[in-house]
């Protein structure tokens, strides 16, 4: 990575490219992907991934979160190849069948369409439970959850984690740098968690090891954006 910019993914959590536009093309330069999940690939459809791909350049992070029977999900993999993203979601959930399945479902399909493969991300336990809701979805606190779901993800070939900056470094203990760790749920000391439980600073997630940080109404709902991602490309510098 050589600027402190590339490891911003920005999320464009909008209802339309028009709403998005001003933010995505605000910041060309300034992020090195953007993040399209759920909210506009379902208003715009794959016309908003060739749209920045076009118009603002910069990595494509496709997050729908993929977590269905490892047939279904293959199906859907093997959709999404020719819309040429850099990364996609799968919930690692899903388990370690499932994920292999997207795996292979992504090398094959990329072989044949002499495309690079994009990389498969497998998230964790959401950014937004807090330790109590942790314990009564999984019955226990939500690093042992973590450390659990990336056992499957790692069998099943995932290249990264999302996962909160608390997991970290027991990510790191247990798992060295096998996985590239994508952290969302930051903030900066003076802005509001929204529904964001487990949050970290950006300073404090890349000190610990993120690769990438996921940044969305931090910057989206700034008063001044731009000046908000420099803000945050200054504190990671
Ligand atoms: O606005 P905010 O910075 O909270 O946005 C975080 C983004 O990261 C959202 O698009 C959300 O869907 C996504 N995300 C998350 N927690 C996860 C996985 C993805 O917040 N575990």
């Amino acid at each position: 990575m050589s600027s402190p910019s590339d490891r911003l993914i920005l999320a464009l959590d909008f209802p339309s490219i028009s709403t998005a536009s001003v933010f995505a093309l605000g910041c060309v330069g300034r992020v090195g992907a953007y993040k399209v999940g759920p909210v506009m690939f379902f208003a715009e459809g794959p016309k908003v991934i060739g749209w920045l791909q076009d118009k603002c350049g910069g990595g494509i992070f496709l997050d729908l979160k993929f977590h269905d029977i490892p047939n279904t999900v293959a199906g859907a993999v093997s959709r999404i190849l020719r819309f040429g993203v850099d990364m996609f979601t799968v919930h690692s959930l899903g388990g370690e069948k499932m994920i292999r399945a997207a795996f292979e479902t992504a090398k094959e399909g990329a072989e044949k369409l002499d495309l690079p493969r994009p990389k498969i991300i497998a998230v964790t336990v959401l950014t937004s439970h807090d330790e109590a809701e942790a314990k009564k979805l999984f019955g226990g606190d939500s690093v042992s959850a973590v450390l659990r779901l990336a056992e499957a993800a790692e069998k099943g070939g995932a290249d990264g984690l999302v996962c909160s900056g608390m997991e970290i470094e027991p990510l790191k203990k247990e798992f060295d740098d096998r996985f590239k760790l994508i952290v969302p749920g930051v903030r900066l000391e003076n802005s509001d968690s929204n529904d964001q439980s487990r949050t970290v600073t950006p300073k404090e997630a890349v000190e610990m090891g993120a690769d990438y940080l996921v940044i969305g109404r931090t910057v989206t709902q700034a008063p001044d954006p731009v000046r908000a991602l420099e803000e945050i490309a200054g504190a990671i510098g």
